[in-house]
């Protein structure tokens, strides 16, 4: 009996001991963020907006369960940290499109990586399947208007979807986002076009991400001119 309730008793402390190296793992990070690169140290933070339970936007009318913001935001991401890559260091909030993660999961992250900045790419949403611009969020303006200013000023230039010249703008503004108020650099949120819009929605889904490839390319020149300025 005493050995078996010795050995229990050991049993029991090492169990005791293994949850709460389990917590400390976790405290960091709520679940679901496990596909970040912990230990990422790097000039750029991306975060793709949404993400797992929360879709984002979606536009019903293409794509084979609907075009969907998260997934979008995550394709995007990856396409402009490849293509800055050749310059600095990138390190993604969020990885793959079933994680969850909230405002200041993504805020506590960029603060680990000893980035410059923090770019959260979202696209916007409305009911009017004709809506369609491109803005960007400031949240601190000292710390965070002159990003939202450099990067919307390189999205202004983005072709629009239907049509000729360049899409339609609205000019920056205050939003107070966790990702923005948290994260410790300048940061800013890109609303780079309207996923519910039907000329967007047809370019999005036409499978060669082309129109993805062309939002990534004016994030990359606005980022890039943002970094070698400041
Ligand atoms: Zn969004």
């Amino acid at each position: 009996m005493m050995a078996a309730s010795g050995s229990l008793k050991v049993w029991a402390s090492m169990f005791a001991a293994l949850l709460i190296a389990g917590a400390c793992a976790i405290a960091a990070f709520s679940p679901g963020a496990e596909a970040q690169e912990i230990g990422c140290r790097g000039d750029v933070v991306l975060d793709a907006g949404h993400g797992g339970t929360d879709p984002g936007a979606v536009n019903s009318r293409y794509g084979l369960n609907g075009l969907k913001e998260k997934e979008q935001t995550l394709d995007v991401a990856e396409r402009l940290k490849a293509l800055l890559e050749d310059k600095y260091e990138v390190c993604m909030t969020r990885a793959l499109n079933s994680e969850t993660l909230s405002n200041s999961d993504r805020a506590a992250y960029a603060n680990t990586t000893g980035a410059k900045v923090l770019v959260s790419i979202h696209m916007n949403g409305s009911t009017n399947p004709a809506t369609d611009y491109t803005t960007t969020l400031y949240g601190k303006w000292r710390k965070d208007k002159a990003l939202a200013q450099t990067v919307f000023g390189s999205l202004s230039t983005l072709p629009a979807a239907e049509g000729t010249g360049a899409i339609a703008t609205r000019a920056p503004y205050s939003f107070a986002s966790g990702v923005l108020l948290k994260s410790n650099m300048p940061a800013v949120i890109v609303e780079t076009v309207f996923i519910t819009s039907n000329a967007e929605g047809k370019l999005l889904a036409n499978g060669t991400g082309a129109r993805q490839q062309q939002i990534a390319e004016k994030l990359e020149a606005g980022i890039e001119t943002y970094l070698s300025a400041h």
